[in-house]
């Protein structure tokens, strides 16, 4: 989004014939203001949906007191999957604004990562229900920085992958040594992203297609936190995409990450 510079400016007389001129440069305030109130409407709009069909299906319930088995059955199913989807919603909203709110440095806890690295296997393999091969590949060493915070990164790339892979399609873990620290990534042969939505993936609530991340239950904050936990760790997230052949998403940490540093 583009943002004018914005001032205000007074002109304070003084003496006779004098003036004071001072001016308050208000830009980074509006642009904070502007994206309080994006976030708070879209959070609203997201949350709209779910309540409007529970409300909706709760007002069937009461004036049809004698429906059927089946379909009751039917509307209850529906009206778990949008409380669940609200759920989600609003975990990942509490898990973003605790990121920004807390001032202090990650914890700097020595993550061992082959059992961390296994865990993230088991987890994509109970999403993905065997639709595709997932592989690990870990030559990396341990990593140094606040467990929680980084299961929940890798884990939220980890679970995009398996979101915006096809069936059949093979996803690859890894986690390598570099020239300036080590990269975790994850790879899948899934829808792929175009080009001009890149640079705009790590916003809240951007996605490039609603329909699909609904359905799969995500929330369009999992990228948004995978910034927030990178930025306190220092590190990057790259992203490589083609539309139709997939994508990369690597995460690269720096040298001082790495227990006993070699730098
Ligand atoms: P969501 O909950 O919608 O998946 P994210 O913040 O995790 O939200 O991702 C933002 C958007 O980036 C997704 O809606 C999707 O369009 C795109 N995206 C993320 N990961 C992938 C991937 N591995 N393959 C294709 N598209 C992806």
């Amino acid at each position: 989004m583009l943002f004018r510079s914005k001032l205000i400016i007074h002109l304070i007389p003084f003496e006779d014939r004098r003036q004071i001129l001072v001016t308050h440069d208000v830009t980074e305030f509006d642009r904070l203001e502007q994206m309080r109130r994006d976030f708070i409407a879209n959070a609203s709009h997201e949350l709209r949906t779910p309540l409007t069909v529970i409300n909706g299906f709760l007002e069937i319930a009461n004036s049809e007191p004698d429906m059927d088995g089946p379909t009751r059955q039917q509307h209850l199913r529906l009206m778990n999957e949008q409380g669940k989807r609200m759920q989600n919603l609003v975990d990942d909203m509490l898990v973003l604004t605790r990121l920004e709110s807390i001032d202090s440095l990650p914890k700097e806890d020595r993550i061992e990562m082959r059992p961390f690295l296994e865990q993230l296997h088991s987890e994509a393999e109970a999403l993905s229900l065997g639709r595709h091969t997932i592989t690990v590949n870990m030559t990396g060493p341990d990593l140094l920085g606040s467990s929680d915070e980084l299961r929940s990164a890798f884990g939220n790339l980890v679970s995009n992958a398996v979101r915006y892979t096809p069936e059949g399609g093979q996803i690859s873990i890894s986690w390598q040594p570099t020239v300036q620290g080590a990269t975790f990534s994850v790879s899948d042969t899934g829808i792929g992203i175009s080009q001009e939505h890149l640079s705009r993936l790590t916003e809240r609530f951007y996605r490039v297609d609603k329909g699909r991340s609904r359905e799969t239950q995500g929330t369009g904050l999992g990228l948004a936190i995978v910034k927030h936990v990178l930025m306190r760790h220092n590190a990057s997230l790259h992203i490589e995409s083609e539309p139709g052949k997939g994508s990369t998403f690597s995460i690269q940490f720096p040298v001082t990450a790495l227990p006993g540093n070699l730098s």
